[in-house]
């Protein structure tokens, strides 16, 4: 099986569609503010993830970063919603995508690269190839042409990891782990997929410390079936 990432189209004048959103989550895990590291946190999004039975779902609107302590406090609200497979992090994104679209969308849209959406016609389409991996979450998008098909997100756990020989020193982050954890690497230009971290059969997820999100071979023969999208697939090898 192939896998190819998910990117941006980079010739702008060539795109087919019009289609463009501004949402943002509903809920947030913040990032932390490390006295020796400064403030980070991932990007990672689980719209899946429901907290309007949390009482104290109010206290989670923000992404900003905070002690340690109080991410871990916040964090300890959110487990009992979450699966077991899926891990929190500091600067985790809960909830649909809320907000307003613009235009006429494609298939699939991936813009930012880290949020993948598929039209309502598409995600059918998926469902019927039986695409495992799969995990819809209606995007709640107002669009004033009332035409528009619903647009679904993808959710993409990261389940594989980048393999170790990709990632150089340079790249990563010094370990701060008395202090708060981070533990993080910038994203290598050439980078290939751990074999052994693979997720067998699943044709959707991401990658473990990045934002990518890679797709099967069996994912785009499906997609392309609607036609063009404003999606480039860039292949991503394994070994
Ligand atoms: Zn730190």
């Amino acid at each position: 099986m192939r896998y190819f990432e998910l990117t941006e189209p980079e010739d702008l004048d060539s795109l087919q569609w019009s289609g463009s959103y501004r949402a943002e989550r509903r809920w947030y895990l913040p990032s932390i503010l490390c006295p020796r590291c400064d403030a980070w946190g991932g990007m990672t999004a689980y719209p899946s993830v429901d907290l309007s039975a949390l009482p104290e779902k109010d206290e989670l609107k923000s992404g900003w970063p905070q002690t340690r302590e109080e991410y871990e406090r916040r964090a300890a609200l959110v487990r009992p919603f979450v699966p077991p497979e899926i891990q929190l992090e500091p600067g985790c994104r809960l909830g649909p995508l809320v907000g307003t679209a613009m235009g006429r969308f494609g298939p699939i849209t991936a813009w930012p690269s880290w949020q993948v959406l598929v039209r309502e016609d598409a995600l059918t389409l998926i469902q019927e190839a039986g695409l495992k991996g799969i995990i819809p979450v209606r995007a709640e998008l107002r669009n004033r042409r009332t035409k528009e098909l619903p647009q679904y997100e993808l959710e993409a756990r990261p389940l594989a990891k980048l393999h170790p020989a990709c990632i150089q020193d340079r790249d990563r982050v010094p370990t701060c782990l008395e202090s708060c954890g981070n533990h993080g690497f910038s994203l290598p230009p050439e980078r290939w997929l751990h074999g052994e971290s693979l997720p067998t059969g699943l044709d959707l997820f991401g990658v473990e410390g990045t934002t990518r999100i890679v797709v099967s071979e069996r994912f785009v023969d499906a997609v392309n079936r609607l036609g063009p999208s404003d999606v480039v697939y860039r292949e991503i090898t394994v070994e």
